[in-house]
């Protein structure tokens, strides 16, 4: 079939408990969205994905948990208080505010007229104020953090002194980051409350190279490790003028998130963006970077984030290579890609979630044959508890079999078991595959094995 368009996992979605719109009761948050009981649990287990890749399957990265809320001078020295911004244009005619990067033809999308206003830079970072000070106090001033990258460079002397690492090394983060963006839309592709995922990779500068593509390669392998067809993702070598300030080269790892659009419509937008940050970062915050004229350029730092190289005696500023992915894309691509359809002996069209087994919400669903059977209730109620402290499973009985069944494979459930009578004959009960459908008959003293076994394959 072909590929779903984001509007049909919107439906999916909010049908099912996955995403509502946040606010809803009063009239909603423009492009706000909350995660419900499935959501949350989709979420936590991309993250859960990522941080095992990055953290527990590597013997090269630390993870840290930084605020939300940092001195503002950190956004001062990193340089998004005076670049952090997009280019804001106004339609003249309607007075739609749109993103002048991302219109292809000078055109408003809303009314299409060409009147548009110049370009200005609008900053992105929500303010807000600390302590009981007045609204206007520019000594109360903070940002709500725009990226999650920031809070892991103020930290690295502390990393790097407790966890006495040697490059390389890397530091892993996952948080939410906030950015008042012009144009926010397409559900959850871009919304301004958001949660990242990035890694900050320190090397020797002459190394960056090299181990910036290796991140690019294996970045890309994550993705289709989380079964995202290798079809629907691709690279994307930013240009020169696209770049950031602090950046020699960055690779955006693309998934095609609008099907329906022609090919030169932009069908591809960005899933995650892996940089090599060169020695920007640890430079601009150390207190005594010096420029070819001897210069100081950050009188306010207390620190000197260099490092030490004790087997060739050099001192030099690390180089970061940063793979940097949202959970909320990930999630939705990790949806669309899932999605797929499939016509039952019935004639009946069925949606079916082939969600990776490590991502989907719940692992397996206990569903009775019979709910006015005490005995057959009371054996699939006891196989449920007995399943939960290993894997995520749920008892159903509010309906027919092949409802039950239909539910769970809408939400991506690899395993349906079900318990009839025969159950409490043989001690056996019937595991269905979600994507196959097909049965076999399990004991129930292996079944908790035997789930966890499919599940791992
Ligand atoms: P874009 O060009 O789409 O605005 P970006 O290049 O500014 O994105 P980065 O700063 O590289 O994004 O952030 C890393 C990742 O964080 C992105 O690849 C994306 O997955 C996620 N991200 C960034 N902005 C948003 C947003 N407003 N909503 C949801 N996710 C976001």
């Amino acid at each position: 079939m072909s590929a779903p368009n984001i509007e049909t996992i919107v439906s999916l979605a909010k049908r099912r408990g996955f995403v509502f719109p946040s606010s809803e009761i009063y009239g909603g948050l423009g492009s706000a969205w909350d995660y419900g009981p499935l959501g949350v649990e989709l979420c936590n287990n991309v993250k859960q994905a990522w941080w095992r890749w990055m953290v527990y399957e590597r013997d090269d990265i630390e993870g840290l948990d930084s605020s939300i809320i940092l001195n503002r001078l950190v956004w001062k020295y990193s340089g998004h208080e005076d670049t952090f911004s997009d280019p804001l244009v106004d339609c003249r005619e309607c007075k739609t505010r749109l993103r002048a990067d991302k219109l292809d033809d000078g055109k408003c999308p809303n009314c299409g007229s060409t009147k548009l206003t110049e370009p200005r830079p609008f900053n992105l970072m929500f303010q807000t104020h600390v302590g009981a000070t007045a609204e206007d106090d520019p000594n109360a001033l903070v940002y709500l953090r725009p990226e999650t990258a920031q809070g892991i460079f103020i930290n690295f002397a502390n990393v790097l002194t407790t966890s006495r690492r040697k490059l390389p090394f890397g530091v892993a983060q996952i948080g939410k980051s906030f950015r008042n963006e012009v144009t926010p839309g397409n559900f959850i592709f871009r919304t301004r409350e958001f949660e990242q995922m990035e890694m900050e990779y320190f090397v020797r500068p002459g190394e960056d190279e090299r181990v910036h593509q290796e991140w690019i390669d294996s970045c890309f392998n994550w993705f289709t490790r989380l079964g995202i067809s290798g079809d629907d993702l691709r690279l994307y070598e930013q240009p020169k003028e696209e770049l950031a300030h602090y950046a020699k080269r960055t690779v955006d790892i693309q998934y095609r998130f609008f099907p329906e659009r022609s090919e030169d419509e932009r069908q591809w937008d960005e899933l995650m963006g892996i940089a090599n940050r060169t020695d920007f970062d640890l430079r601009t915050h150390s207190k005594k970077p010096e420029d070819a004229d001897g210069k100081r350029l950050n009188p306010d730092s207390t620190e000197d984030l260099s490092y030490f190289d004790e087997a060739t005696k050099e001192r030099f500023y690390p180089y970061v290579i940063e793979p940097a992915a949202g959970v909320n894309r990930t999630v939705l691509s990790v949806l669309m890609d899932a999605y797929s359809e499939k016509t039952n002996d019935k004639g009946e069209t069925r949606v079916i979630l082939k969600l990776h087994p490590s991502l989907a919400p719940i692992k397996a669903a206990i569903l009775p044959l019979a709910k006015n059977k005490p005995e057959i209730v009371a054996l699939a109620r006891s196989i449920k508890r007995s399943l939960q402290p290993a894997l995520r499973a749920v008892y159903d009985d509010t309906g027919g079999i092949g409802k039950l069944y239909a539910r769970q494979d809408e939400i991506g459930t690899p395993f349906c078991v079900t318990v009839d009578h025969q159950s409490l004959e043989d001690d056996a009960v019937t595991v269905r595959d979600r994507d196959t459908w097909e049965q076999e008959r399990v004991k129930v003293e292996d079944l908790q094995e035997d789930l966890l076994k499919r599940l791992r394959t």
